[in-house]
């Protein structure tokens, strides 16, 4: 069996590698542009069952080639990052909508099974906590470029059901929420590793906004292990499903967490959303995921256990600075 991941050097990407290589034995041919994913996330693995292709999902005949050797395929190739869609956002919509056609496209010529990676970005700001994957979409202006991504995503999840409804392809559509563990940069402003780094390094902690604003983080690795469950399920083909830890934190009480584990003499800033980002920037308050689709389908969800992700993550980090 061979298995095509794009965007397999990204952070979630490169833990599915992992996944598939420990609990399987297929092929696996990853493509990544190596923007944001890097090389130096598939550096511990020596195995000739790693194929590494540096190549752009906007690049149809690609994409149709490598899809076309490949028995199963995730989608995980896009343009990630509130600060980098922000900063990018023409690359990030083409990225989002092109790469995702080609791939659709590709896999529905031989009905190859498809997971598609999208996002709890797609809820929006909608405040009808937990969210359920049938819940109403809720944004902001095209003014404010936040909106671009949930849309993308929004559409990629649009594709992807068509496919499904007229030309059969096994498809699985996964909404992320705040996926995070080693591997995760914080270059394009995601919180852990940004919290971490501050930690460590003696640096204030930098809350946006009033810091009660709460998130649902997720372990990578319980991420990745759902996602192959649930594309090796037919049952879920078709379907759209949270990828999510039931049990928010609070941005205040994540920061605590953080200088406690680290032990840390770091003090904390809070920043106004509007000097942190710009003054169009709107986020979600309150996100946490409604999980029953989830349990019914596999009998499991992934666990909420902040301290382990936490632990994970600093170890990382303190085994860097001092390598
Ligand atoms: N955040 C923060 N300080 C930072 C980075 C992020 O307070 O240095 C906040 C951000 O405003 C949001 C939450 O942490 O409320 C999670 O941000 P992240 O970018 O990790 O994910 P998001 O949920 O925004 O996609």
């Amino acid at each position: 069996m061979s298995v095509l991941i794009t965007g397999g050097a990204g952070f979630i990407g490169s833990h599915l590698v992992d996944h598939l290589l420990a609990e399987t034995d297929s092929q696996i041919v990853i493509l990544d542009t190596f923007s944001t994913g890097r090389a130096s996330n598939l550096a511990h693995l020596s195995t000739d069952r790693l194929e590494t292709i540096n190549g752009d999902v906007r690049d149809g005949s690609l994409v149709t080639d490598l899809v076309g050797d490949a028995d199963a395929v995730y989608h995980l190739a896009a343009a990630v990052g509130v600060e980098n869609i922000i900063d990018n956002p023409l690359n990030s919509m083409q990225t989002n909508l092109q790469g995702t056609e080609n791939v659709l496209e590709a896999a529905a010529t031989d009905t190859t099974p498809t997971f598609i990676a999208s996002s709890s970005e797609v809820y929006g700001k909608s405040e009808d906590v937990p969210f359920a994957e049938r819940d109403d979409r809720v944004y902001g202006p095209t003014a404010s470029p936040r909106w671009g991504y949930a849309t993308t995503k929004a559409a990629d999840e649009f594709l992807a059901l068509g496919f499904h409804a007229e030309r059969n392809l096994p498809v699985v559509i996964g909404r992320y929420f705040n996926i995070v563990g080693p591997r995760q940069t914080g270059q394009y402003g995601m919180v852990i590793p940004t919290f971490v780094e501050q930690a460590l390094a003696g640096e204030d902690l930098t809350i946006y906004g009033d810091g009660t604003q709460t998130r649902s983080f997720t372990h990578v690795e319980d991420a990745v292990s759902i996602t192959h469950d649930l594309l090796t399920t037919t049952e879920a083909h078709g379907e759209v499903f949270n990828i999510g830890a039931p049990g928010p934190t609070s941005i205040n009480d994540l920061a605590k967490r953080v200088i406690e584990l680290t032990g840390s003499e770091s003090g904390i800033t809070h920043i106004p959303f509007a000097e942190a980002y710009d003054e169009d920037f709107e986020e979600p308050d309150e996100r946490e995921p409604d999980v029953s689709k989830l349990r019914d389908t596999l009998g499991r969800v992934p666990t909420a256990d902040l301290d382990r992700i936490l632990q994970d993550v600093i170890e990382e980090r303190t085994s860097e600075v001092s390598a």
